[in-house]
């Protein structure tokens, strides 16, 4: 039997490299990995961290769990190896964006070491920057944003990290952002510290 991959032929070299992207965004490409329990602030960080970036005149796009799972990983469920599938799809994605010059900006509980250490290996070390978005379970169920921890509580859903399934400590991040102590805008503030010398075209 033939193996398929024998018949398939990238062309990378071929085409415009992410050298010249970057330097038509004036910009360095990274991905930005938030990483934490639902309702830690993923997402709200998210979205006024890309608000920043764009006011400083930055390209990113944020991949977002929801979105992703509602449409191209609209297949996969939250079993151990739907989750590590789902990582895997996503990191493969935001290295295409990478080499499009742009930054994407990740929200996923991504809850174990090894799923977050298959991200970073695809991704490659030097693009990857892991933000730990962290607040106590405690509060993140007493946020209980979308009400998923009440159903979690009730049984109503399986496999719910923090409750049912493992969260565990990140141990390679660049960032931990303290959601409980620090507001919004200081979180933002933080990460743009962070962030900015790394996107800057010098
Ligand atoms: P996740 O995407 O991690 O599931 P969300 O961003 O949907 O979490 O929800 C986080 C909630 O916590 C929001 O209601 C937000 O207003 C609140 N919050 C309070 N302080 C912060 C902070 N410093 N950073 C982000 N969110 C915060």
């Amino acid at each position: 039997m033939s193996d398929q991959n024998e018949n398939i032929f990238p062309v990378y070299h071929e085409i415009l490299g992410r050298a010249e992207k970057e330097q038509q965004l004036t910009q360095r490409s990274k991905v930005i990995w938030l990483t934490g329990l639902s309702g830690a602030g993923k997402t709200t960080i998210a979205k006024y961290l890309e608000e920043g970036l764009y006011d400083l005149g930055y390209l990113t796009q944020v991949l977002d769990g929801d979105n992703i799972r509602s449409g191209i990983n609209s297949n996969l469920g939250f079993s151990d190896a739907d989750r590590f599938e789902n990582i895997r799809r996503i990191a493969e994605i935001s290295k295409l964006f990478v080499h499009c010059g742009v930054i994407t900006i990740n929200c996923f509980i991504s809850p174990t070491e090894e799923i977050r250490d298959m991200a970073r290996r695809i991704i490659g070390k030097d693009d990857f920057i892991e933000v730990y978005v962290n607040a106590p379970l405690n509060v993140c169920e007493e946020r209980d944003v979308k009400g998923l921890y009440s159903k979690a509580r009730r049984g109503e859903i399986k496999e719910f990290t923090g409750i049912t399934s493992p969260f565990e400590t990140p141990e390679n991040i660049d960032i931990e952002i303290r959601t409980d102590l620090l507001s919004i805008e200081e979180s933002v503030q933080q990460l743009l510290e962070l962030i900015v010398p790394r996107v800057e075209y010098r």
